[in-house]
This record gives structure tokens, sequence and C-alpha cells, in this order.
């Protein structure tokens, strides 16, 4: 006798194996070449080329070449430039299309260009794969604290996941803390997203017992959790932190499983290149100078081996779960937030964030900045909690840099109130305005 039913799934099981299939190298490389004049030219001769005989394609190559790397005609930059100054007016690019655009942290902005169905397969990945006590179709409360500009992802992502009949509330990462807190003491969310500056200020409104929620997962995303910001928000709510790694021009990346052991790649939709500043492959268990990734199915806007210039470290060893997908264990920071000093004796010190982690992570306040000014480094410290030796912060960073052979600039602690906010809502943990001004 024919088991309807078993039938009926594998047909099912089937379909859902079946549209992913496309979603691969090949299959990319082919559209890209097909309809798209700038890899016509930018790939010329490598058709059959493995992926690491390919060129690397930067962000400043890809938005040179906008209108020409799309692989539809009638986009052009000018035009999606002009429709981000109306925002708002209309929810989709040409009715089809969604627009993101990073922050300003990096330098220019990349432009980034969705198809509603590449959109809604970033946002299903990041459901399937989130390990939240959640569904889409079961009554769970969320609170996202966004960016306030409309055209970050997280706004997007947020604005995408509400129309999901989703229960969310939205905040904005602008919001004064006073009002945030209430609005969250009344929504009582089962799941909170936020950046991880935000999760420590949150985290110790809940400490000093200001904040009064219980969610069940706590969801961080876009910088650098650190050791002490994830203990925090351990302290306040339990161990329930999952890591969450995104970039605005491939969406989700990576994200941590219940072992807490690291993030996976998501290597079915991207593949992911650790490589040195040469562009050559490091091995697991050392930190790599930038990332090459491709999500392979973006097929709008094709990006193949495009550069994101972020410090990952893949684990030598596999995980407990058992996924298949490389774990991701530690992220260092964006290229942004290396700072290069002057040596004794000529030449330059490359300074990475980790020192200064390592100095002021622990120190009793709500949030840290280090910021490189023409007139020297300026430590931020926020909320400080309890008494503290500015002088002893100072010269032990003085001593660290030192160590390194840097020429140590003057360097001064300030109070603040809070870290200022970049324009999509996130704190930097390290910066330089010199960087910036001589890019
Ligand atoms: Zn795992």
């Amino acid at each position: 006798m024919v088991d309807i039913t078993f039938m009926r799934d594998v047909i099912v099981k089937q379909r859902q194996f079946k549209s992913q299939e496309h979603w691969n190298r090949k299959l990319l490389a082919e559209h890209a070449n097909a309809h798209s004049p700038f890899y016509q030219q930018f790939h010329s001769g490598l058709a059959d080329a493995p992926l690491d005989q390919l060129p690397v394609l930067t962000k400043a190559l890809m938005m040179e070449q906008f209108d020409r790397l799309v692989t539809d005609k009638t986009v052009r930059l000018e035009d999606i430039k002009r429709y981000m100054e109306n925002q708002g007016r209309s929810r989709y690019f040409l009715g089809r299309y969604v627009i993101n655009a990073t922050s300003g942290s990096s330098g220019h902005p990349a432009v980034v260009l969705w198809s509603r169905g590449e959109w809604a397969a970033t946002m299903a990945a990041a459901f399937a794969r989130t390990p939240m006590p959640f569904s889409l179709f079961q009554k769970r409360k969320m609170a996202q604290i966004t960016s306030t500009t409309a055209f970050h992802m997280s706004a997007q992502g947020g604005n995408s996941v509400r129309n999901l009949l989703l229960p969310t509330l939205l905040l904005a990462a602008t919001e004064p803390l006073e009002s945030m807190v209430r609005r969250l003491n009344d929504w009582q969310p089962d799941v909170l997203i936020v950046y991880a500056s935000m999760g420590r200020i949150l985290a110790d409104e809940q400490l000093a017992g200001c904040l009064k929620i219980a969610p069940q997962s706590v969801m961080v995303s876009s910088e650098v959790l650190t050791t002490e910001t994830r203990r925090r928000i351990e302290q306040a709510w339990g161990p329930r932190v999952f890591n969450n790694y995104a970039t605005t021009e491939a969406s989700g990346l990576a994200i941590e499983c219940d072992q807490h052991r690291g993030m996976h790649v998501m290597e079915d939709l991207v593949l992911v290149e650790n490589v040195d500043q040469d562009n050559q492959p490091v091995p697991p268990g050392v930190f790599g100078d930038r990332l090459l990734v491709t999500p392979l199915y973006k097929r709008v806007q094709p990006l193949i081996r495009y550069v994101i210039e972020d410090r990952v470290r893949f684990s030598s060893e596999p995980c407990p779960c058992g996924r298949p997908f490389r774990l991701i264990d530690a992220i260092e920071g964006r290229a942004q937030e290396v700072l290069a000093f002057p040596k004794a004796d000529g030449g330059a010190v490359r300074v990475h964030p980790l020192l200064f982690h390592t100095l002021l992570d622990l120190l009793p306040v709500s949030g840290w900045q280090v910021v490189q000014e023409a007139d020297g480094l300026h430590i931020l410290l926020a909320r400080v909690h309890d008494a503290l030796d500015d002088r002893q912060i100072e010269s032990q960073v003085r001593q660290a840099l030192a160590a390194q052979e840097a020429v140590v600039p003057p360097i001064q602690v300030q109070r603040v109130e809070a870290i200022p906010q970049t324009l999509a809502g996130k704190a930097p943990l390290v910066k330089s305005n010199l960087a910036r001004a001589s890019h």
C-alpha cells in the first residue's frame, strides 16, 4: 500500500532541497557573466578558474562600477541615490528592490541592492539558523533596538520582520535611555535584538534594577562582542546570548549555536575566505586581515570575492553540535579599528583593538571608546560606576603602547554621559579620525 503522507513529505522536502540547488558558484558566475558588463570584463578568460584565482572586488571598485556591475540594466546608482533621499515614499526601489547602505563608519558608504526574493532568503536564513525559542508562527514578542537611518540593514530587517506578524517593538538606538527602559519594561520582550554596545548599557540597567525584563534570548549583532560585555549580558539575563555576524553587503554570515563556541558560517548560502593582506588563505586558529565573501544567492548585484575588512579567526576545533559549517571563534574588529602610530626608529606600528579591549573592557563603565585625533588619544568612559583613577588608566595605556614600540601621543581620559553614536546608531570601540581624514 502506498503511504500517501510519506510520499507527500518526500515531495515537499525534495522541493526544499531543489530550491537551493541553483545557489552555487558556477550558476552565480554564469549569471554574472551573462548579464553584467563589468564581470564580462573583470572575469574575462576566467570562466573556468577556481574561486581563489579570481580577482578580489573592493567596495571602491564595486561602487565605481555600480551601473555596469548590476545585472538589471534599468538599475542606476543615480536613481537609487535619489530614491534614498526621498526615503519612505515607496517601499521598494522600482517596485521590486530593497536598498541598504553601509554607515559611514568605514569610509564611503556602499549601496547594496536585493531583489525581494533575495531579501526574503536573507530573512528566512536568519530566522531558520538562529537558535531562538520562537518561530514565525509562535506568539513571541520581540524588541529590536535599530538604526535610525532608514537604509541601514538593521532598520530594513526590523521593518520586514514586523510585517511578518511577529509583534515587534522597534526602538531607535538614539532614544533617551530612560524612555527606552520604560518602553521595554512595558513591552516585556521574549527576544531582544541589540548592538553589542547597547546590550551592555541595557544589561547595566537591568543589574541596577531599573530595567526589569526577562528575554529568553538576546541576539547581539553588528559590533564586536567583547568578553566583558557578554559576561554582563549573561549576568543580567542568563547564558542566552547569541552573537550574530552580519555585514550590510552580504547580510547574515554566521550565527552562534547553542554550544556557544563561536558562530557557524552559513556556508550553504555564502562562500567565505579568510585571507591575509595579499589575499592568501590563512589557516584555522589564525586571524586573517580580511574576508572575501561570495553570497551565492545574490544575483541582481553579484558580489564575487568581495572584500570585507574584518579580522576574523576560524576555530581549529569542530563544534560539539556537529553542524558541518565552520566556526568563527573570534572577531577582532574591523580593519578600521586598527590604529597606526609612528615608531621611534621610523616607520609605523599597527595596534590592534585587542590591546584596548584588554585594558578598558573590565572597567566599571557602561561603555568606552578610544578615539585617535590629531592632538592625541582620547579615551571616553561613559557612566562611570565606581571610583576610577584616570591617571592610572592613562599610564596603563601609555605602557601598553610603548611596549609595542609606538611613539605614544598625549592620552586624555574623558568622562561622558554616553558614547557618541554613528548615524547608524553604533558605537565603535576604537576609531581614528586621522585615518578618515587621510582616506
Ligand atoms: Zn555548533
